[in-house]
């Protein structure tokens, strides 16, 4: 395929495109909406199958050293007090008294005062804002709450009664299931380290400011990797697991040029990291945090350790040592990947349609590995010979591939489709395919087109698709 052109896409266009073609709509849009959540449509449900499906073959099937977990939402209690995450996962906010908008503090100070807020503490907050008293880019006023720590974890309630015994958190990230795990994993699986875990699966924050579409969510989903060391390795393991998260974006197809690392500054770093590096992407609203890699020491383990009274050491037979394993942690969420999935594939360029009118063609140039459907079939035309031969071929392919079948409209305006939605190929049936049972292939980069035999067809495409590199 050829290389992917340097389109900027706004969030906007690319939000109507997303609802108009089926990848994402508003949540709940019968009612109104609930804001600030989304649904993913038929198409958004092949595209995250589709990262998901990569990122577990690239780090768990490929490798001999990994192995899935598939963790609860719901933990026992003490697993988030354990974890630092009821006493540290907090984000400072303030409310304008007058109109109720509510801001993150640390990000308005930075924005509406030009300073920077990292490691600044509730209360120096609280000081800035009181000493240049912003106006409220909502209302307008200067009469704003003290700064107060809100907690990101979304609270529910196990049984009839809403008490606090009965209170649980829905999980804010998936890695405390593989650590609250990670004893049974290692008797189960018969690892030893170093070795990893990865799962995949829901995590909930209850976000103060969400927004820019479907970068900040409410609800996600994380793709995390707990990787067990011994304490002396973890810098080379560390640069091991950048490596790799490096190679499974190219493998994604994400473009290197709009990729960049940003090291965290000491005082930056979460309660549990010694060392974290983000992949940040070039967002449309600049560059944004796509996914991290932190040296996460042996704070969680020895903490749940701690906590449970359970003995989570290890024992390296070799050495005849014992000690709590450390923890270098890959982790990306599947939604903010998609979003930069779609901003890189995004593109338009002048074309000519099959009537010879110019038109601006929109094409999504999704890397086939991830790309919703792999091919469509469509007959010329509705004619009952030609739908009937295109229903066999789509039957065909189904076996192996992810197909669209489509016989509405023009062929033109359905190829225009198929780009639309990033389909690698159109296969098409016409009167020819009738007489010696060839079909036409259209590759959506160049829109060149050739002749190929149905039989041939599962096997060319897989070629094509690069099945099997
Ligand atoms: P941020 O600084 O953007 O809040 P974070 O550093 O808190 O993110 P992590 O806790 O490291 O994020 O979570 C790992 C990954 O999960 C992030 O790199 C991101 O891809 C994804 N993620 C985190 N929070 C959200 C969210 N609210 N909505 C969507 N994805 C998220």
């Amino acid at each position: 395929m050829s290389a992917p052109h340097p389109v900027t896409v706004s969030l906007d266009t690319l939000a109507s495109l997303a609802k108009r073609r089926g990848f994402v709509y508003p949540g709940s849009e019968i009612y109104g909406g609930l804001a600030n959540t989304w649904d993913f449509g038929p198409l958004g449900a092949e595209l995250k199958r589709n990262i998901k499906q990569a990122w577990w073959e690239f780090f768990i099937q490929r490798r001999e050293d990994m192995v899935g977990l598939d963790g609860g939402i719901l933990l026992h209690p003490r697993v988030w007090e354990a974890s630092g995450h009821v006493a540290e996962f907090n984000d400072p906010l303030i409310d304008c008294r007058n109109c109720k908008s509510r801001f993150r503090a640390d990000t308005f100070v930075e924005e509406r005062l030009g300073i920077s807020a990292e490691g600044l503490s509730v209360e120096e907050l609280t000081r800035l804002i009181e000493e240049y008293q912003p106006a409220c880019p909502v209302c307008g006023q200067r009469n704003w709450t003290p700064v107060r720590r809100f907690n990101l974890m979304f609270k529910t309630f196990i049984g009839p009664v809403e008490e606090q015994s009965a209170q649980v958190y829905l999980r804010p990230e998936t890695a405390q299931a593989i650590f609250v795990n990670f004893k049974q994993v290692l008797q189960s699986s018969r690892q030893k380290i170093p070795f990893g875990i990865g799962q995949i699966g829901k995590a909930f924050r209850n976000e103060i400011t969400p927004g820019n579409f479907i970068f900040r969510l409410l609800e996600f989903e994380q793709m995390e990797i707990e990787y067990f060391i011994r304490p002396e390795s973890w810098e080379a393991a560390f640069e091991h697991w950048l490596a790799e998260m490096g190679q499974f974006f190219a493998r994604i197809g994400l473009r290197a040029e709009r990729l960049r690392l940003r090291e965290h500054s000491p005082h930056e770093l979460s309660h549990y990291s010694k060392r974290t590096v983000d992949y940040e992407y070039l967002f449309p609203f600049g560059w944004k945090e796509l996914a991290g890699l932190a040296y996460r020491t042996d704070y969680d383990l020895r903490r749940h350790q701690e906590y449970s009274g359970e003995d989570l050491s290890y024992f390296d037979q070799e050495r005849n040592e014992r000690f709590i394993p450390h923890v270098i942690e890959p982790t990306m969420g599947v939604e903010r990947l998609f979003l930069a999935l779609l901003v890189d594939a995004y593109d338009e360029e002048p074309a000519v349609d099959v009537n010879g009118k110019p038109y601006t063609r929109v094409v999504l140039r999704f890397h086939p590995r991830i790309a919703p459907y792999k091919a469509a079939v469509l007959p010329l035309m509705r004619k009952p010979e030609l739908v009937e031969k295109a229903r066999a071929v789509a039957a065909l392919l189904r076996n192996h591939f992810m197909i669209e079948y489509d016989e509405t409209q023009s062929i033109g305006r359905r190829y225009r489709r198929q780009d639309e939605i990033g389909t690698p190929y159109c296969i098409t049936i016409d009167y020819q395919t009738l007489d010696d049972d060839t079909v036409t292939i259209r590759d959506r980069d160049t829109m060149a087109q050739d002749r190929v035999a149905i039989s041939a067809l599962p096997h060319v495409l897989a070629e094509r698709l690069g099945y099997g590199a």
